[in-house]
């Protein structure tokens, strides 16, 4: 394993690896045969240790990945679309996908001997890093915007972390993680500034192609700064390399429109720039103007653009129609921003860019018991 700057190619030691410190822009992590790696689905994400950032240690786990991909025969029926899929990815330990990612960046704090992590988190990151932190027995500090939802907050507190609410939006906590990580704590903040974000979240696309048994045409994904959608677009760009599945598929990108800077960006053609103005969103988690690392939202718009895929924004009452329809057709209960591909994907079908006849994953994102959705029901 190495890690590469993606743009300027020097390579960094595997600890206390941020962001290129020649360049500042993303690292990215490479393995050196990654043809002779078949993947086959297991007990959980390990199973694709032998490409995973210290794959080769017993790693801090609950029992991550391997979530279920479902068809959803009442949205297909409402959809006349016979191949839409939900990858469920809130029935992972903590309830959200952000535990692919922090098993890998907790078992690095431990494997580079750090005592303690930070995270600035909306909210589902702080549960997550709580978690693995415990389990590691190691500290958590743990910073998150004032609005995040208390269930989350709570759920990091359980977990023993030391939560810390911050004033103003997640610009706000991720300047203090960064300032705690120069004291020692090892950061494992979900944007694309830790390396081995992107390695947990590429184990989604993995899965994907092994439970489908083909690579789908379109990919619906949440998203705040994009390390989702990167992760996704690298695991099928590894299994090419593997000489296993070709092509990489759309990838999607849904954002709230009170506050959706990527996609704002793609549509009008742009580089990513920090909103002037954002409003809150009952999609919190997907809630991250980009305040001073607007490259990483054009990182993201590399990704989407590569794969032909596109970009969108729901405003506040898509979101929670999108939660409610996922929840009342097909059981399944996200919170507000794990839910946004419905309508996203609705809309798409509707207007034809998704074809009949192509096969479509909606990755639902978080849980719905981490949101309070009783002030929101008629
Ligand atoms: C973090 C999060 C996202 C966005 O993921 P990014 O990798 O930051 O783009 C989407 N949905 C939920 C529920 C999240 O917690
Ligand atoms: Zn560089």
């Amino acid at each position: 394993m190495k890690l590469i700057c993606s743009r300027c190619d020097r390579t960094e030691p595997s600890c206390d690896a941020y962001k290129c410190k020649h360049c500042g822009y993303i690292l990215e992590v490479t393995y050196g045969d990654l043809e002779s790696f078949k993947p086959h689905l297991g007990a959980d994400m390990w199973c694709f240790a032998g490409v995973l950032p210290f794959g080769d240690v017993s790693p801090v786990s609950l029992g991550e990945g391997m979530t279920p991909l479902v068809s959803v025969p009442k949205l297909r029926q409402d959809w006349h679309h016979d191949n839409v899929y939900v990858k469920n990815e809130c029935l992972n330990p903590t309830g959200s996908f952000k535990d692919r990612a922090l098993s890998v960046c907790v078992t690095a704090a431990r494997e580079c001997g750090k005592e303690g992590i930070v995270v600035a988190s909306s909210g589902n990151g702080a549960a997550s890093a709580a978690a693995y932190a415990a389990r590691a027995g190691m500290k958590a500090a743990v910073l998150v915007p004032e609005t995040t939802p208390d269930a989350k907050v709570t759920q990091a507190r359980m977990c023993g972390a030391d939560v810390t609410k911050i004033s103003g939006d997640f610009t706000n906590c991720y300047r203090h993680a960064i300032e705690m990580a120069e004291t020692g704590y090892y950061n494992v903040t979900t944007t694309f500034l830790n390396p081995y974000t992107m390695e947990g979240y590429k184990t989604i696309g993995f899965e994907i192609y092994l439970q489908l048994g083909q690579v789908p045409d379109w990919i619906v994904l949440p998203v705040g700064a994009g390390p989702i959608l990167g992760g996704v677009y690298k695991a099928f760009s590894e299994l090419e390399q593997m000489g296993i599945a070709k092509g990489i598929p759309r990838l999607v990108a849904v954002q709230a429109e009170n506050c959706g800077p990527i996609a704002s960006a793609f549509q009008a053609g742009e580089a990513v720039k920090t909103p002037d103005r954002t409003s809150p969103t009952i999609a919190s988690a997907l809630a991250d103007p980009l305040c001073g690392y607007e490259e990483d939202g054009d990182y993201t718009i590399y990704c989407i653009r590569k794969s032909g895929g596109t970009a969108l924004t729901l405003d506040e009452s898509e979101i929670l129609e999108s939660a409610k329809l996922l929840a009342a057709r097909e059981g399944i209960y996200a919170e507000p921003g794990g839910a946004v591909g419905v309508l996203a994907a609705r809309k798409l079908i509707e207007e034809g860019v998704i074809k009949p006849t192509e096969k479509v994953v909606l990755v639902a994102t978080g849980h719905g018991l981490k949101f309070d959705y009783s002030g929101y029901l008629k």
